[in-house]
């Protein structure tokens, strides 16, 4: 491969991902990662809350020095709660079509797997779908769809959105469908913002270009170059929240966090505009995938570690954990910096209720099967607000304003009153006997931590939900 000349600001693969330079900062953040000095005046940074230059942060994420270790925890925290607060968003999958030309070596959607039935809903079955997901209680869900122009074309994905946002039922309505399609044109991205989507989410899977290709060996998926430039234009095209992710697994994890971190740069200094969120998958078992085959597997301590990392280095953007993981290291997690979970997910095509048979066309196999009503009920057990708050986007809280009220740490002072609302919401609503008992409970809790005229307007509102069933977001 030709050395490559490093651009942060350029649109082009070739220089904001330059893989020598990745490997350049790598070899780099390996040898500070044995100096203790240096790594105090990072941890020292890192306290400040202003986020780390990739360097510094996989210079952490390299060390072994156990007080350094214990300091990424509990920094990371602080963070979360610093931004955040102690809410966390509640999101469901939903997977549309299982159709795909790609070869993904990981993936069992991959065009040569036969065993797998192909399915695509049609409208009628969607709306199906949603019933079953507005009568759980969700009201922010993720297309997830296969790619194939024939039988998943832009035209299906828009129209399968505009049905999604034209449901009103008794049970309430869809507020955010954020997307997770393959990359496309500008001209797509630009019609997925008029069709009004939350977040583009697209998972680079690997930032290294020989794996990349390896692993990707046909199909439209297979370019490297086309893929990684993905986010560009989907900002370019109108979007304005773009959310990254990698598939752990794949390649080595210090180079795929560098990749993250510096791909997450490119964009901020760029456009204004950095990762809304970032997920952070690890490579599942599914049908016709053995995990073992793939020899970079990452232990739960380094995941967690990456997670509080990516807290750190980035405190503004939000941080997605699947049910891909089991419940507790997601309950690590989350104390770590998560702040969005999936919950009572079906990776299926139809999953929540048009199709009879669980596991045939499962994208992978989950490890957190709760219900959704389960996880609010131990999210609420663990100290934290389950929320299905999707206010930032009505209210044209996006893109580089977002990242302006994060940055400034404003962003709580809406997320937990919304949190509040969209809890009581729920518990009036969804929830079981035994989660409205304990959610009644932790409202009261939350609300004597607030005062003042906050309050009164809180309390308000919550009134007003109450008898009108209506929430009138922050
Ligand atoms: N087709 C789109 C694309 O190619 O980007 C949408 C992606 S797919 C429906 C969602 C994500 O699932 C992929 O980006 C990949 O990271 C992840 N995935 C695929 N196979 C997986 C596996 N065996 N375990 C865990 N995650 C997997």
């Amino acid at each position: 491969m030709l050395m490559k000349k490093y651009d942060l600001l350029s649109n082009k693969a070739e220089n904001f991902m330059a893989n020598n330079e990745i490997e350049k900062n790598l070899s780099t953040a390996l040898s500070l990662s044995k100096n203790e000095a240096y790594l105090k005046e990072v941890i020292e940074k890192a306290r400040q809350a202003k986020g780390l230059s990739p360097i510094e942060a996989t210079s952490l994420l390299l060390s072994n020095f156990e007080m350094i270790n214990q300091s990424i925890l509990e920094i990371a925290q602080t963070i979360k709660e610093d931004y955040y607060g102690n809410r966390i968003v509640l999101f469901a999958p939903l997977y549309l079509s299982n159709y795909c030309v790609n070869s993904c070596t990981y993936c069992p959607y991959h065009i040569s797997n036969k065993t797998m039935p192909r399915k695509k809903m049609t409208q009628t079955e969607i709306k199906q779908e949603i019933y079953a997901l507005l009568e759980m209680g969700h009201k922010r869900l993720a297309l997830e769809l296969g790619e194939d122009p024939v039988h998943n074309p832009i035209s299906y994905v828009l129209e399968s959105i505009e049905t999604i946002y034209s449901i009103i039922h008794s049970s309430g309505e869809i507020r955010r469908v954020n997307v997770n399609i393959a990359a496309t044109s500008a001209e797509n991205y630009k019609l997925l913002q008029q069709a009004e989507i939350g977040t583009y989410i697209l998972f680079q899977e690997t930032y290294n270009q020989k794996n990349y290709e390896l692993l990707h060996p046909r199909g439209p998926k297979s370019d490297y170059a086309y893929h990684t430039e993905a986010m560009d234009r989907a900002i370019t095209g109108g979007l304005e929240d773009v959310g990254l992710g990698v598939l752990f697994g794949l390649h080595n994890y210090a180079y795929e966090f560098m990749g993250l971190l510096m791909h997450s740069l490119h964009l901020e200094k760029t456009y204004g505009i950095g990762p809304h969120t970032i997920s952070v998958p690890r490579l599942c078992p599914a049908d016709g995938i053995d995990v073992n085959s793939f020899s970079n597997a990452l232990p739960d301590d380094i995941f967690l570690k990456i997670i509080a990392l990516l807290r750190i280095s980035i405190p503004y953007t939000g941080l997605i954990i699947s049910t891909r993981e089991k419940s507790l290291v997601r309950e690590k997690a989350l104390s770590l910096g998560i702040s969005q979970i999936s919950g009572g997910s079906k990776t299926t095509v139809g999953g929540y209720s048009v199709y009879s048979n669980p596991k045939d066309t499962a994208q992978f196999d989950i490890s957190d099967n709760r219900t959704l009503d389960e996880i609010v009920y131990w999210l609420m057990k663990n100290g934290h607000i389950p929320s299905f708050c999707t206010s930032c986007y009505g209210k044209h809280r996006q893109g580089e304003d977002f990242m302006k009220i994060c940055k400034s740490k404003q962003i709580s002072q809406f997320c937990t009153p919304n949190a509040l609302l969209t809890l009581q919401e729920y518990l009036n609503n969804y929830a079981s006997k035994e989660t409205k008992d304990l959610g009644i409970e932790l409202l009261k809790k939350e609300l004597q931590k607030i005062s003042g005229v906050r309050k009164t307007i809180i309390e308000n509102r919550l009134k007003h939900l109450n008898q009108t069933g209506n929430v009138v977001f922050f």
